[in-house]
């Protein structure tokens, strides 16, 4: 078997005597190891503390090469700023404002031309007071805004440490004590401190891990939109409808689970990277370890969002929904049914004895149809354009063919009328939902004449019907190849945003 993990990702932690001693025994990068090991991907990540006491920005500077860039890190956390301003005060020397923007600047484009990902984060405290009497906060905020500042400037990832431990202090802090709430001496942190500076960094470099798996390289010129995993949770988060606690990052799929669906031969192709040049030709991609590793965790996300699912009511894969892909083989711009795996995954541990596939996508499910024709326990329903690939269609359940340049009337109402009707015969007592975004009027490929609003809809639709009926559902995103990639990023943000309504 030619599998592996991918090269491990490593992550420099760039900084002063707090990461330093973050290093250490009980340090914040000792605990983000920790979470890796509860977490189970501690092969995924290597961790580097490149701390030394008294440092200032520029003393980074001076030191990036040897300690950071000959290290080749894919990602690195840059936490400097409080020698900056307390050494103004107890050293004369300190940095003048001015320089540390000036030196900042410098050290981020120095990382980013090596390739890094650069993870910000502003200064945390000197003194814990909580009514702004601690001697330096009023440069501790000039400085945190700075940081802030080029972070929004840039579209750098910004871990906000300063407002995090003025928040936990508001909080745990009554008698307005100056240390011990998050720090051992005002400054250098206590096992809490250590804990929420890990937490928070974590949480950055698990969302920059996440964007670079979910967006698969490919030829600039291929047709599809491989940049809207990375535009979806960005704008989700951007706006504020989500919060990085509300994603998580599944890890690769269970090779028994996938066989559980697929067949074995199939699954050793991807793996082993032999499938024919015409096999890849159907799929619509070239193959790659990256690729099928990609698609064992869009599986193992779809599962993973079931669980949720039972918990929440609802969960969302910014990924998945790809149901051309049969038993025996992918086609389609699909490899692994992410969908049927997940669907036979419950039945095999019994979470679910009847489940309905609710395929809006504006391409039949036909690999979805065709794994499930001879299982009573999932329930088919593919609503599509008639006239649309893929060309030969598969019986599911119950098909709904639409004529080219169906609008939203229509569409919504065949919807209603059916979906209605399944849910009190069918009576599942779990759901998915694939939420294609390809049934817009501007899409390439779609033929059908369905507005954003009429899309956003039929989100609200189903959601709304599974609430009320009470089913769990996974939702899946499904196609979209509108040209503006823009339409499609709204169409699917639409579809988080709408479950967030209907489920809040
Ligand atoms: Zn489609």
């Amino acid at each position: 078997m030619s599998w592996k993990h991918d090269r491990r990702k490593k992550v420099v932690f760039f900084g002063d005597s707090i990461t330093q001693q973050g290093a250490g025994p009980g340090g914040y990068i000792t605990k983000i190891d920790s979470i890796l090991k509860h977490e189970g991907i501690e092969d995924k990540y290597q961790l580097i503390g490149a701390g030394v006491s008294g440092n200032k920005v520029y003393d980074l500077y001076l030191r990036m090469e040897e300690d950071v860039l000959s290290k080749s890190p894919d990602i690195v956390v840059i936490y400097v700023g409080i020698n900056d301003v307390w050494h103004k005060q107890t050293s004369g020397t300190g940095t003048d404002y001015d320089k540390y923007g000036k030196f900042y600047t410098a050290m981020v484009k120095k990382l980013q031309a090596i390739g890094a990902k650069v993870i910000v984060c502003t200064p945390s405290v000197i003194g814990e007071r909580t009514d702004n009497s601690n001697a330096q906060d009023g440069d501790l905020n000039l400085y945190s805004k700075w940081i802030r500042d080029f972070a929004a400037t840039n579209n750098l990832p910004l871990v906000d440490l300063r407002k995090a431990f003025i928040e936990y202090n508001l909080q745990h802090n009554p008698l307005n004590n100056e240390k011990g709430i998050l720090t051992v001496d005002r400054v250098h942190l206590n096992p809490q401190g250590n804990i929420l500076v890990a937490d928070q960094m974590w949480n950055a470099i698990r969302q920059i891990a996440y964007n670079d798996l979910f967006a698969h390289p490919l030829p600039e010129t291929h047709r599809f939109p491989m940049l809207k995993y990375e535009l979806i949770p960005e704008q989700l988060l951007y706006e504020g409808s989500i919060g990085i606690e509300n994603i998580f990052s599944p890890l690769p799929c269970n090779q028994e689970i996938i066989t559980g669906t697929h067949s074995r031969a199939y699954l050793d192709k991807l793996l082993d990277q032999t499938l024919t040049a015409s096999e890849q030709r159907r799929i619509g991609f070239p193959q790659s370890p990256q690729l099928t590793q990609r698609e064992l965790m869009i599986a193992q996300g779809t599962i993973d969002c079931c669980t949720y699912a039972m918990e929440y009511g609802v969960a969302l894969n910014v990924a998945g929904g790809t149901h051309h892909a049969f038993a025996d083989r992918g086609e389609g711009f699909c490899l692994l049914n992410d969908m049927a795996i997940a669907a036979n995954d419950l039945l095999h541990n019994k979470a679910a004895g009847k489940i309905l596939i609710i395929d809006l996508d504006v391409h039949q499910g036909n690999g979805t149809a065709k794994i499930f024709g001879e299982e009573p326990r999932v329930y088919t329903f593919s609503m599509h354009g008639s006239h649309n690939y893929p060309f030969h269609k598969e019986q599911s359940d119950l098909d709904i063919g639409l004529e080219d340049g169906t609008g939203d009337a229509v569409y919504l109402s065949l919807l209603h009328q059916h979906l209605t009707g399944l849910l009190q015969t069918v009576k599942p007592d779990f759901a998915f939902f694939l939420s294609g975004v390809d049934i817009l009027a501007t899409d390439k490929f779609g033929k059908l004449g369905v507005t954003m609003e009429g899309c956003r809809q039929r989100d609200e639709m189903v959601f709304s019907l599974l609430q009320q009926y009470n089913i769990p559902v996974t939702v899946a995103m499904g196609g979209g190849y509108s040209p503006d990639i823009r339409t499609i990023v709204e169409a699917h943000c639409n579809t988080f945003r709408t479950a967030i309504k209907v489920y809040a």
